[in-house]
């Protein structure tokens, strides 16, 4: 037997237990990983809240960093004894012990502890493919942040600032402001009440070409305010609900804007695509251009506690879970 947390009806925190499960057995092309850590996201509300779906029974939770255990037939990705990391889906990553596809797996370079990987793999490769596909962030450009001082935020202000980027960060209070500017930010905004207003200051009225937001619903409007005409608005997530139904017509008539809704599986859904944009991670990390905050750790169990302070904005940076 192994422990996992598992959700038998969609709710509240209180709806994740902690129970005995029978250990899986690897599957041709599956792994066997034993978890040394596993990150928690903001996308893990969203399967317990059943915002985003799932049978039930379910593990939710989608990172995780530890050793592999065992491989079924055919796997040449990894081998028994290796240390590996992975994010994305299926769901399943808040236990002890899952099974896995290999070919999500990547090696853990020497050098980056397995908290450190469990924090950075769904966070890091979404900040790196916002940057590098979603739009291609180029040095002199003023872009906006969401939720700065979060997991995706704090990556995205470092890496950005290293391209050449001007950042503006928003955030909610002033202790997320002064941590959102350590890590790359050149102004940071409290609040999305007077964003545009701000952006149009800052940018002495030219507004900015992409706003990446993952707020979501009270932000939408603030950000496609902010936007340069033919800017990107990149709805990326929905910390404050999902945005409603948009009338096409918004976009023409707020300067010919640009639109998406991105989502990382899209990005590295190609075996080569998840190995490019892993090896980028690796190596701003390795590089030092990127630092990855485990700002709060948790036992896994106590993952109630740590769904309780992501959703009250009390928490900076990522975030792990220790089984
Ligand atoms: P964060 O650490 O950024 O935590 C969420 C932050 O959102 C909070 O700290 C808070 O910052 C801000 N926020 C604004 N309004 C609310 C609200 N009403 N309730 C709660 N938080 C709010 O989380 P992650 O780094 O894990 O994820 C950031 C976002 O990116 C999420 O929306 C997530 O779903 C999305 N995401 C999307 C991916 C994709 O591929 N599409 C992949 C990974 C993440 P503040 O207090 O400063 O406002």
């Amino acid at each position: 037997m192994t422990k996992a947390i598992r959700i038998h009806a969609n709710g509240g925190p209180e709806v994740m237990q902690w129970e005995d499960v029978p250990t899986p057995e690897p599957g041709p092309g599956e792994a066997l990983v034993r978890h040394a850590a596993v990150g928690l996201n903001y996308i893990d509300v969203y399967f317990r809240t059943g915002l985003y779906k799932a049978p039930l029974p379910s593990t939710i939770g989608m990172e995780g960093a530890g050793t592999v255990l065992a491989v079924g037939a055919g796997v040449t990705e990894v081998a028994a004894g290796d240390r590996v990391a992975y994010a994305g889906g299926p769901i399943g990553a808040y236990a002890t012990e899952r099974v896995i596809a290999a070919d999500r797996l990547v090696k853990v370079p020497e050098g980056i502890d397995f908290n450190t990987a469990a924090a950075m793999m769904l966070q890091g490769m979404t900040a790196q493919y916002l940057l590098r596909r979603t739009h291609t962030v180029k040095p002199g450009e003023t872009i906006l942040v969401h939720a700065a001082a979060g997991g995706v935020g704090l990556i995205l202000c470092q890496w950005a600032k290293h391209i050449g980027a001007t950042v503006i960060g928003v955030v909610s209070t002033q202790a997320k402001a002064d941590l959102a500017r350590a890590n790359g930010a050149d102004h940071v905004v409290i609040g999305h009440a007077n964003l545009p207003a701000e952006v149009k200051r800052i940018t002495g009225g030219a507004m900015v070409p992409v706003s990446y937001d993952s707020v979501g619903k009270d932000t939408f409007m603030a950000s496609i305010d902010s936007l340069a005409p033919l800017g990107l608005m990149v709805s990326y997530g929905n910390a404050s609900g999902p945005v409603p139904p948009v009338d096409l017509g918004l976009l023409s008539a707020k300067g010919s804007l640009f639109l998406t809704r991105p989502t990382l599986a899209t990005y590295t859904s190609k075996r080569s695509d998840l190995v490019a944009v892993t090896n980028d991670l690796f190596d701003v990390v390795a590089k030092g251009v990127v630092k990855i905050q485990v700002n709060q750790t948790f036992a896994l169990k106590d993952a109630a506690a740590a769904h309780i302070a992501l959703e009250a904005r009390k928490t900076t940076g990522s975030t792990v879970l220790i089984p």
